[in-house]
Parts: C-alpha cells; structure tokens; sequence
C-alpha cells in the first residue's frame, strides 16, 4: 500500500471515459451519460470480489460508518464498543450517529479483546464496531458470537482492511455490515471514497436512502422523489468510482506485492532477539498492508521505529505516539472538544474517558511497531531494506 504508488494510465482512461460524457453524479441522466455507470459498475464489482449481497459505495470511510450505523438504527441513547487502537473515524462516526462511543481495550490481535468486549456490555449497548486494523482480522468469531449471545449489532470496520479475509470470508462481509475506505492511503484507493456491505436488503435500502438526502429512488425523476425519512449527502462522484474500478481491477496484484515484501521482512526479522509478531487470528486471510511487531518495553520499541527509519524505510509507524490512532492523544474526545454544541442528553452519556483505565492497551501498543509494505517497492529493493532493518533491530533491541 497504497494503491496511488501504481498509479497508471488505467485510471487516466477511466477518467477520460467519464469525462467524455460529462456526466459526474452517480444517479440520473441515463440518456446522456451512454451507459457508463462507474459507481454501479464498482459497487457490481465489490459485491462480486466479496459475495456481499449489497454494496453502496459512499464518499469516504467516515461516511460508510455514519451511514451503516444509522441505517442499522443506531441512535441517541445507544452505547457503540469500539476499540482504543483504530482510526478516529471510528468515534466520530458513532458521535455523528448521536450514539454514545465506549472504548475498550485492544489485546495482541491489535484489535477488541474480547473479553474487554464483554466488560463494556451495559443495558444500553446496541452495537459492537471491531476494527480490523493493520489490514488484519479481527477475532471476529469470538466477537461475532458475543454480539448474538448479547443481541447486538455487529459492524465491522473494514477500512484497513480489503483484500483481508478471515477463513475465506473477506472482512466487513461477517458482521451485519461492514465499511471499506478507499482512501488516499489506503491498498486501493479512489482518492476518497468508501462503501457499506451488508446482506440485508432493509439495511442497503435505509442506507442508500440516507447516504443520498432520504430520496427513495423510485422513480427517474428525483424531484419527485419520496422520503421516508431525513437524510444527508455521503454521495460518491462518478470521477472516484472510475479511479476506483482501475485499482480494483490491480488489486490481487497489489495484494500478491505485498504478500511477498512481508514474506521478505518477516523472514529477515524472524531471527532478530526481542522481535515478536502480531497475534493474526487468520494468517492466511492477511492483506499484508504492514509487518507489525512488538518489542519487549516502550523503550526498545520506540528505539526500534527510529532504527528501521534509519536504515531507508519509509512508513514506519510507532502508533502510541500518533495522534490519529491511538487513544492516549484523543485529547479533543477525553475533553469533550466539540465543534458545536451537543444535546445534554449526549454529551451525559459520554463516559469520563479521562478518568478510564486504558493500562492493558497501553501495554500493548507501546510496544507496537508496524511498517508499512510499500508497492513500488521491487523485489531487490525489499530484500535490501529489510536486511538493513534487521540489522539495525538487532543493535536497537
Ligand atoms: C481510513 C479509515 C477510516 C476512514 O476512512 P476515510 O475514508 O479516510 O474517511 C475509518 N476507520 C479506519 C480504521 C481507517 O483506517
């Protein structure tokens, strides 16, 4: 990853296909646009690469969130147990929903422990949002199963994650929906752009309803369009989805790239003293987005990240100090920082994050260390870098 480092004249194409049509919204003009429906086509093809029954591809990650948890009916006075090792979008999503976020700790999976899980189950609980980090899965069995023995929704965040698979199931097809990114960073990317999975036909059709201001798409004229509810604009442009069906149509390349650049650092790391790796509940199923490890202290970790940056890699990630990722530098979450007023009913239900245990995620995340497998890299090229890396492990740790 990410997918924009082969970029080629694939995408060049599928925009000139676009644009030679003008046509730039996904719904509508259907005389006009000669056929070339690049959302309709992409979301065919995610749905075909996946076996979801439904895919609705949104403007971005955040908005495939915000749009799965309100089409699954998540709302005010709903507790959301996500995880305190993810991407911020995880939270905002479930405060954008108007429901109330509850972290809970991350265990070697680097996603929900499933017992911290369990612990967090209050009366209130409506949903469980396991994140698939790193480009890995989740214990997904085990938080599948405690979310029905609970009754509760399970919403997998799948937007690290394309291309995993957890024992031949692709990730965000397990839960009662699941959401992709395909953003700039990501293993295949349209530049921005998201999509919600989802087997149900009443959580696509509540979802494509109020990704797109409520309208019911029944007929061809869209001010006449009934409503059924309220809604917002998540829409993807049709310029996205074209970027988008030239990469996924590179996407098993991608992912056999960086299957064999993680083979390369692994092998070549595997004999460093003090180098253990990520717990990967399905080995098989890993997109190989990253090598993640993790040291024996904070001390040695951090000492490690400096050290693999030092001998040539680029995307080395030390994530207890990123404040995108990890919970400990969420000071506008902890602080109640928000950018407008929230309802008192909301802002009550927030637990005192500040005031929260977050110790057995801190034992692990400090410890973390993930590099990035990048796609330009070549053969010889990752050889190198990772022999380096290796060296430079075995004086650091
Ligand atoms: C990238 C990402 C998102 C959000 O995606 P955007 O497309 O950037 O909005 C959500 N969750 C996780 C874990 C991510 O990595």
């Amino acid at each position: 990853m990410p997918g924009y480092e082969l970029f080629d004249e694939a995408e060049k194409r599928q925009i000139d296909e676009v644009m030679e049509t003008g046509i730039l919204t996904r719904y509508g003009y259907a005389e006009r646009r000669r056929g070339r429906w690049k959302v309709r086509e992409l979301e065919s093809a995610i749905a075909a690469r996946t076996g979801a029954k439904h895919v609705l591809m949104t403007a971005d990650g955040t908005a495939a969130l915000t749009t799965a948890l309100v089409a699954l009916g998540v709302g005010a006075g709903d507790e959301v147990v996500i995880p305190t090792f993810t991407f911020v979008a995880s939270f905002e999503s479930v405060l954008a929903a108007g429901a109330t976020p509850i972290l809970a700790d991350v265990d070697e999976s680097l996603s929900l422990s499933p017992d911290a899980a369990r612990e967090a189950i209050t009366p209130r609980t409506k949903a469980i949002l396991p994140v698939h980090m790193c480009g890995a899965a989740a214990k997904i069995d085990e938080l599948s199963n405690l979310a029905k023995k609970n009754g509760l929704l399970l919403l997998e965040d799948a937007c690290q994650a394309f291309g995993g698979t957890y024992r031949g199931r692709a990730l965000g097809t397990i839960g009662d929906a699941g959401c992709y990114s395909f953003d700039f960073n990501k293993t295949v990317t349209c530049g921005e752009g998201g999509a919600i999975l989802t087997n149900s036909d009443e959580t696509y059709k509540r979802a494509e309803m109020y990704h797109d201001h409520g309208h019911d798409h029944e007929g061809e004229d869209r001010g006449l369009d009934g409503h059924l509810f309220t809604g917002y604009n998540y829409r993807i442009s049709e310029l996205h989805a074209a970027i988008g069906n030239a990469q996924l149509a590179k996407a098993d390349r991608f992912l056999a790239i960086q299957r064999e650049n993680k083979k390369t650092f692994k092998d070549a790391l595997s004999g460093v003293p003090g180098v253990e790796f990520r717990e990967l509940p399905d080995p098989e199923g890993d997109s190989a987005s990253f090598l993640t490890f993790f040291a024996p202290t904070e001390a040695s970790a951090r000492a490690s990240a400096k050290a693999a940056t030092a001998s040539g890699v680029e995307g080395v990630f030390y994530w207890y100090d990123n404040n995108w990722h990890y919970v400990r530098n969420w000071g506008h979450l902890k602080n109640r920082r928000f950018a407008h007023a929230l309802s008192s009913d909301i802002t009550n239900a927030l637990p005192d994050y500040l005031a929260s245990d977050y110790s057995a995620s801190d034992a692990v995340v400090s410890r973390c260390v993930s590099i990035a497998m990048k796609l330009g890299w070549t053969k010889h090229e990752a050889g190198e870098l990772a022999g380096k890396t290796a060296e430079a492990l075995r004086s650091a740790l």
